[in-house]
């Protein structure tokens, strides 16, 4: 029977450079006399989306053009649209030349083989060009003058942007290793390839995606809720790459959602899974990443509530949805983005309506509704503060407690506006 699922991103299938078997082997063997480049995290990361056909139709790094019209106009050169550079970094001093193939290598492994095509010097005044374009929002930390006084110490993506080396090498890319995450995470990292044939099976043709990076919440728990009413089934979807310091490691959040599932869902109609990216704290725009790859994994409503991606107060609360208004279109469906926002306003358990709603359903005022942020549940969690009622399930309260409990350091977590609540 035939998917009636999206089509992948960029009209070319899932589009996958990850080798296997005894093709894996040649290449590790040929990869052996390349010369060995060291690569960051968040290129490891790019590398398996490449692999696995999560950043289809991407074949590998972004040459010069491709950046600037990504930074731009969400443009590659070619008019296909992608929201944030995909670029890889080397040192000039390194050597590399056009016609190189290298090996990129994290932690003593070869993640993947490039043949360079394409190497562009990346100046301080490049680098700052690409933050404001990709970084610089509507919040009241990127208005007014203030971006650049406060961003080089406080913004996560700016301070990787600026760190980054003097070059920046294209090229397509063999890939030969999915990293930990097949041994580490069984049955919850899960390919583009696989993600559709578990919703195809199932019959699904609307999929809906819940991007999470902290435990579930109520909130969150309403937003997949109110897509599995309108949708065909969700997909729960964790970052299991890189997260900041503080945060929970994905195996404790992983079963969190489990356990919020076995008790609060009816288990048909939702999926629990991850996928290996690190966090690019870049707000709005990582909004719109966010659906970019879930089209490839098969997913064409993007769940995107209050602050989504959020950094700091660097955003507008609803700047990731607003985003998606501005974003261009073709009319080509091969090169525009076909996964769409499916937007919910600021949710909440309010008890004057027993119940959760949202600034589009409640009439109370402020003192009847619990706000809910997953800052300000790891906040409580850290200083082993008593959690407000409604906040979270007991089941998985229960299971978070437990973590903070074994933790020998304490943690900090720090409050910004949006997670407080005071904006309301
Ligand atoms: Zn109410």
């Amino acid at each position: 029977m035939a998917s009636k699922l999206v089509a992948p991103h960029g009209g070319k299938g899932l589009v996958c450079a990850l080798l296997s078997g005894a093709e894996r082997d040649a290449e590790l063997e040929k990869a052996k006399g390349m010369k060995q480049v060291e690569i960051s995290d968040r290129a490891k990361g790019d590398l398996i989306m490449m692999g696995i056909g999560g950043f289809s139709p991407l074949t590998g790094f972004m040459t010069k053009a491709d950046w600037k019209g990504v930074c731009e106009n969400f443009q590659m050169a070619d008019g296909t649209f992608w929201p944030v550079p995909i670029t890889l970094d080397v040192d000039k001093s390194e050597g590399i030349s056009v016609g190189d193939d290298i090996a990129l290598v994290k932690d003593g492994e070869v993640f993947a083989t490039m043949n360079v095509t394409e190497a562009f010097e990346m100046t301080e005044d490049d680098k700052k060009w690409e933050c404001e374009k990709v970084f610089m929002g509507e919040g009241e930390e990127s208005v007014d003058g203030n971006f650049w006084k406060i961003a080089p110490d406080d913004h996560p993506g700016v301070i990787m942007v600026m760190n980054q080396k003097d070059m920046n090498i294209a090229g397509p890319v063999k890939v030969l290793s999915e990293g930990e995450y097949p041994a580490e995470y069984p049955g919850v990292y899960l390919t583009p390839a696989q993600t559709r044939a578990m919703f195809d099976e199932r019959g699904w043709a609307n999929v809906a995606a819940l991007q999470l990076r902290n435990p579930m919440h109520r909130s969150h728990e309403y937003l997949a809720k109110i897509a599995v009413e309108v949708c065909d089934g969700v997909l729960i979807h964790s970052l299991i790459g890189n997260l900041k310091p503080g945060d929970i490691p994905a195996p404790v959040r992983v079963k969190a959602i489990d356990i919020l599932i076995e008790n609060y869902f009816v288990k048909e109609n939702v999926i629990n899974s991850g996928y290996p990216l690190d966090m690019r704290y870049a707000g709005p725009r990582e909004g719109l990443l966010h659906a970019t790859f879930r089209q490839n994994y098969g997913v064409n409503n993007m769940l995107i509530g209050r602050d989504h991606a959020g950094v700091g107060d660097f955003y507008g609360l609803f700047e990731a949805q607003e985003i998606f208004d501005r974003i261009p279109e073709t009319g080509d469906d091969a090169k525009d983005l076909l996964c769409k926002p499916m937007k919910i306003d600021w949710t909440f358990y309010c008890s004057e309506c027993d119940g959760m709603a949202s600034l589009r359903t409640c009439p109370h005022d402020k003192e009847s509704r619990v706000i809910l942020s997953g800052t300000k549940l790891r906040k409580a969690l850290s200083e082993g503060a008593e959690i407000v009622d409604h906040f979270g399930r007991d089941e998985v309260l229960d299971h978070l407690k437990e973590y903070y409990a074994s933790l020998t350091e304490k943690v900090e977590v720090k409050m910004q506006n949006a997670a407080s609540g005071d904006s309301m």
